[in-house]
This record gives C-alpha cells, sequence and structure tokens, in this order.
C-alpha cells in the first residue's frame, strides 16, 4: 500500500540538462533542447509539479563543478524539490564513483527520487536500479574513450577543410548557410588589408600598431565582444578605452595567420595528454594549413612576403650588438613588467653600452596611461649593480657578524614552519597505515560475503577517495619541507658563494644569473634640493631584498675619448662623436657665427628699403632710422597682398 501511496505523489521536480564538447555535437538528440522537451513532456504526464530547470550548457560530465548542478543540490538540501529527473544517467555525471555517492547516498538521504528518463533507472524502483553500477562503470569507460574519438572526427574535419572555431577569426564572419566556412567580414576587411599593406611597405610591428591604434578601430577582441562573442567583455571592464588599444601581438597575430591568404591553419601547439593542459606552441612554420578553403583578403605572395619580412626582421634585432645581461631580471618597480633595452639614438659612441637605456615595457608598448617611462641608462644600471655585488662581497668577507644576522632572519621563520609540516606529515603517514588496514579487513568482509558487492564497492571508493586525497596532500608537504631546506641549504651556499666575488671589475650574464633573482627601478625624482635621484632594489637568489640604491641618473653618458681640439690644439672630452672643437673655441666659433647671422640679416632688411624708397617716393630712406625701414617693409607686404 505504501508503494502505490507513493506513486500517487505529487513531486516537486527539478530537470537536470547537460551537455558539452566530449557529448559529440552532431548527435541532435543530446542538444539542451531535446533534453529539455523530452522531460518537460514526461513530468506534465506524471501530474508532477515543476519547479526549476536546471542547464550546465559546455560543463564536462567528469566532475560535479558545474554551477547549475551545484544550484539543484542546494534547492535539494532546502526542500524546494523532491525528485530529479535527467534523459539518461550519463548526464547526472560520468565518474562512477562520485555518481554513485549521490544515487546511493545523497538522493535516498534527503527522500530524494532520481529519474533517468531513457535507462529506466528509478530509484524508487529496486529492480531497475541494479543495472545502475554497471551503467556507472559504463559512463566512465566512455568518458576516457570519447577524448581520443573526438581527437580523431576533429582531424577528419579540419582536414576537410572545414573551420571548426567556435567564432569566425577577425576580418571572417561564419557562412549563414554552412558553419564550418568562412566569408569576408566587409566591416573590417579593410583593417586586415591595411595591416599587410603596411608590412609590405617594410614597417615593424611596433610601427603599425601605432598607425592602427591612431585610427580609433575597435581591437580583434572588442569587435569580437561587439559581435556577440562571448569572454572578452572583461578585458574592458575597467577602462574603456582599451577596446581600441591594439596589441603588437595582435597585430603579430594577423600578420602570422594563413587564414589571410584563404587557408585554414591548425595544429598550432604541441599535443597535450589528457593529464596535462599546458600545450606549448609551435613555430608558424610548423602549423598544418589546409590551402585554399575560403576566400583572401591578401594574396599567397603577399602573405609569403610578409612572412620573410618578419622573419628578417627578427634576425636584424638580434644582431644588434648588445649583449642584454639584465635580460629577464629587470623590471619596473611600479607596474612589474619587465624593462627593455633600446637604442638611445645618439651619435655613435665607442661602447655600445653608452647608446643604451631600458625603460618599462609597459610604457613602452601603451604610453602613459598605463605606467611612466622609468628610464636609466644601461651604464648607471651596469656601474649601480657592479658596485652593489662588491659591497655585498666585501661585507661577507670582513664582517662576520652581519653575515650571520643575515643568515638568521631567513631562516628562523622556516624552521618554525618545517617544524608544524614535519608533524603534519606524521600523521598523515598514520591515517595512511590506518586506511591500508580498514581495506584489507574490508577485503576480507567481502570474501567471507559479510558484506554485498554494492557495500563493498562503495566502502573501497570511499577509503580510495580519502587514500588519494592523503596522498596528495602528503606530495605537497613533502616539497614545502624539501623546498624549505632548500632555501636555508641556499642561503648559507650564496653568503659563502658571494665571497668571490669581491673585486669583481665586470658583469656579464652569467654573474647576474648566478646572484641576481630580479632588479626593480624605480621612476626617477627630484629632491628637495633640485637633484634627480633613482631607486634601484637589487633581489638577490635566496637573501632577497638587502637595502635600496640610490643612484644619481646620468642624463647622457659622456664617457668618451679625450679628442684634440681642431683649431687651438687642445685636448678636451668631447660631449659627442661629431664634436670638432674644444668648449672654448666652440663658444668663440659660436658667437661669431651670431654676429655674423646677425649681420646678414641687417645687410637684407637694408636692400629692401633702398629697393623701396627707389619705388616710393613719399617714403625717404633714412639710414639711421630702422624704425620706419620696418614699417616700409610692412607697407609693402601689404601692396603686394592686393589690400
Ligand atoms: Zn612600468
Ligand atoms: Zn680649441
Amino acid at each position: 500500500m505504501a508503494g502505490i501511496k507513493m506513486e500517487n505523489q505529487i513531486y516537486e521536480v527539478g530537470i537536470y540538462c547537460r551537455l558539452s564538447k566530449d557529448d559529440g555535437t552532431d548527435n541532435e538528440s543530446a542538444s539542451i533542447a531535446t533534453q529539455k522537451s523530452i522531460l518537460t513532456d514526461y513530468v506534465k504526464k506524471q501530474g508532477w509539479h515543476l519547479v526549476k530547470t536546471y542547464v550546465d550548457d559546455g560543463y564536462s560530465g567528469t566532475n560535479f563543478q558545474r554551477p547549475s548542478f551545484q544550484n539543484m543540490i542546494k534547492d535539494i538540501e532546502n526542500g524546494r524539490i523532491n525528485c530529479v529527473v535527467t534523459k539518461d544517467l550519463s548526464r547526472l555525471g560520468r565518474n562512477y564513483l562520485d555518481c554513485g555517492l549521490y544515487l546511493e547516498v545523497f538522493f535516498p538521504e534527503n527522500n530524494v527520487r532520481y529519474i533517468a528518463v531513457n535507462d529506466g533507472v528509478d530509484t524508487l524502483n529496486k529492480s531497475a536500479m541494479d543495472i545502475t553500477p554497471f551503467r556507472n562503470i559504463l559512463n566512465e569507460m566512455y568518458s576516457a574513450d570519447v577524448s581520443v574519438k573526438i581527437k580523431s572526427a576533429y582531424r577528419a574535419r579540419f582536414q576537410q577543410g572545414k573551420f571548426m572555431g567556435t567564432y569566425a577569426p577577425y576580418g571572417y564572419v561564419k557562412d549563414p548557410a554552412d558553419h564550418n566556412h568562412l566569408l569576408i567580414d566587409d566591416k573590417v576587411a579593410h583593417v586586415v588589408r591595411e595591416i599587410f599593406d603596411l608590412a609590405l611597405a617594410g614597417n615593424g610591428i611596433a610601427k603599425i600598431r601605432k598607425h592602427i591604434n591612431k585610427q580609433h578601430v575597435l581591437r580583434p577582441a572588442a569587435y569580437a565582444a561587439e559581435q556577440g562573442a562571448a569572454g572578452y567583455e572583461r578585458h574592458f571592464e575597467d577602462n574603456e578605452e582599451n577596446r581600441y588599444i591594439w596589441s603588437e601581438n595582435s597585430i603579430r597575430g594577423i600578420l602570422r595567420s594563413p587564414i589571410y591568404a584563404g587557408n585554414l591553419a591548425g595544429y598550432k601547439r604541441i599535443a597535450a595528454n589528457m593529464k596535462s593542459k599546458k600545450r606549448p606552441s609551435k613555430l608558424p612554420e610548423e602549423w598544418e594549413v589546409i590551402p585554399n578553403t575560403h576566400e583572401g583578403i591578401v594574396t599567397q605572395e603577399e602573405f609569403d612576403t610578409v612572412q620573410q619580412l618578419m622573419t628578417s626582421r627578427r634576425r636584424e634585432q638580434n644582431a644588434g650588438g648588445f649583449e642584454n645581461i639584465f635580460s629577464g631580471v629587470i623590471k619596473c618597480a611600479d607596474c612589474g613588467y619587465a624593462m627593455r633595452a633600446s637604442s638611445a639614438n645618439r651619435r655613435k659612441r665607442p661602447d655600445i653600452i653608452d647608446c643604451i637605456q631600458y625603460s618599462c615595457n609597459n610604457y613602452g608598448r601603451y604610453g602613459n596611461i598605463m605606467c611612466t617611462a622609468h628610464s636609466i641608462e644601461a651604464r648607471d644600471l651596469f656601474n649601480a649593480v657592479l658596485a652593489d655585488i662588491n659591497r655585498f662581497a666585501d661585507m661577507a668577507v670582513n664582517d662576520e657578524k652581519a653575515v650571520r644576522a643575515i643568515e638568521k632572519r631567513l631562516t628562523e621563520t622556516d624552521q618554525s614552519r618545517a617544524k608544524a609540516l614535519e608533524k603534519e606529515r606524521k600523521k598523515l603517514n598514520k591515517r595512511l597505515a590506518e586506511l591500508d588496514r580498514l581495506f584489507s579487513s574490508l577485503y576480507e568482509d567481502k570474501v567471507m560475503e559479510r558484506i554485498t558487492e554494492r557495500n563493498f564497492e562503495m566502502m573501497s571508493g570511499k577509503y580510495q577517495k580519502e587514500q588519494l586525497e592523503i596522498e596528495t596532500r602528503l606530495k605537497e608537504v613533502t616539497e614545502t619541507l624539501n623546498d624549505s631546506y632548500e632555501k636555508s641549504q641556499g642561503v648559507r651556499d650564496f653568503l659563502s658563494l658571494i665571497r668571490n666575488y669581491q673585486g669583481l671589475k665586470e658583469l656579464d650574464a652569467t654573474v647576474i644569473n648566478a646572484l641576481i633573482d630580479k632588479i626593480l627601478v624605480s621612476e626617477r625624482e627630484k629632491m628637495a634640493d633640485g637633484t634627480v635621484q633613482q631607486e634601484i632594489k637589487i633581489y638577490y637568489k635566496f637573501i632577497g631584498f638587502v637595502g635600496e640604491l640610490h643612484i644619481t641618473p646620468t642624463k647622457r653618458w659622456t664617457a668618451l675619448k679625450p679628442k684634440n681640439c681642431t683649431v687651438c690644439g687642445v685636448e678636451y672630452v668631447p660631449r659627442s662623436g661629431i664634436s670638432k672643437y674644444c668648449p672654448e673655441c666652440r663658444e668663440r666659433i659660436r658667437k661669431a657665427q651670431g654676429t655674423e647671422t646677425k649681420r646678414r640679416s641687417r645687410e637684407r632688411n637694408r636692400q629692401v628699403c633702398i629697393e623701396l624708397s627707389a619705388k616710393n617716393d613719399r617714403l625717404i630712406w633714412n639710414s639711421g632710422q630702422e624704425e620706419r625701414c620696418v614699417r616700409a617693409i610692412k607697407i609693402r607686404k601689404l601692396i603686394l597682398s592686393g589690400m
């Protein structure tokens, strides 16, 4: 009687739909709309009350970290629904252990009836339930297998020249008649065309970018967002102007993409296995390209020329002759971006380092809306770092007390933390041993048939889960402990290593990388007394930051070799490579030239006045009255302009 009564109960139903890539998109019957209509029908036929439909579109069934699913769990806990209906079991999930947990523990505990319509699963109907564990296993197998299947299906379609991205690339739209085919987007294709034209004219990426930015056109991500693509809007939330700021990467991306010559490009990254999500990118030369899949915005020849130009520019830039020994180490103190080394465009100095200055890359790219220049002469930086290494080395050799103070400060906190971690490690190991014991007695129970197969599966699943969690944590703890021991050792090693650098005269990349983690450069600052100072913070390996340096920045590095004046022959230090005269001679020549220029200009004015007075009787030339002469010139100008 109770069973029949239950059957007639009016349930408060939640419908749950899920779809993801690993379900295969060709299958129309799997679509969210289909799931919804089947389930709504079903609920209506039963005469039950549909409370809410939960949809997770684009979420894999291999875990339960899905927003709508979690909402449904909350609603169950709050008693809003007491029945869950899905199309089949795999909609609920594809992970055996976790799925079982919901089916056999969570739903019964919360008095929730679960029905998978197509699989005939119903937690109220015991005979239908017997098959559930088996179906769960099938689900899991499907999940592992499906990744292989999807990959081969994807490759086959790629080789047929079918475009498979969610959104068309910039400059194209998806053909409404065939979503795997691209058509030129007339609204923005001219921007792509212009970028290629500029590149063909020999412009580098940075120049092209500047040119495009001047035109205030939406950058590709902003344009995509405007066309309704999801996931881009967050880039512009805090800065509306960002929509129009193209990055060098977007320009480079366009120039490198075979799409614009009418070809499909794919497999730009090295394949990853299921576990590792990191996929390093391949060089453009290694991409797989399917030719002539759609209309190009540029011709193949134009595209090839641009590729050649870009590759040769890349080589040129590397052959500058300046070895950037601070590369990867020097950072802007305010925004954290790397600082770039650039030639300061001055007359060639004998030493290349005197032609180079560093400035914030963020400022260099986006200008003063993002950061300020933070310029520092390469020579200033070089000298400051060299001096600091020497100072540190001197201290390490001569001041035993200071060294011990540093060592103590750096290792003390770590030691107390290490103790706590050691304690945790012991506890975890103990629980692991306990789990082993529990599991073996459970297994014994199963062999002696003291528990059912299903209960065994459930319990062993639970133990295995805990075992896995403990092992993960144990690994973390061990790694942290090793790190901390390594660090203490590192501090000691560094303090003895730095002693070797006492009296260092030259810096190179090896020295920098052996000793220094990073160098932060602050903006120049004008002091109260009018002098300019700049702060540099050097973070040493293991030791970290010891004390900031204050340097007086050189405006231009002037250490040129002394020369002899071409006029008086005296030896002097020139300010630029083309200088010819000593300061005194230069001053004299400048003055003389100035007088000469003035004399010539006066002479010209006099000539004009003479000519004019000859033509005009009313104006009489008076050699002493410059003023009248100027008036005469003004009048002549008026006459000439027809007034
Ligand atoms: Zn900066
Ligand atoms: Zn001279």
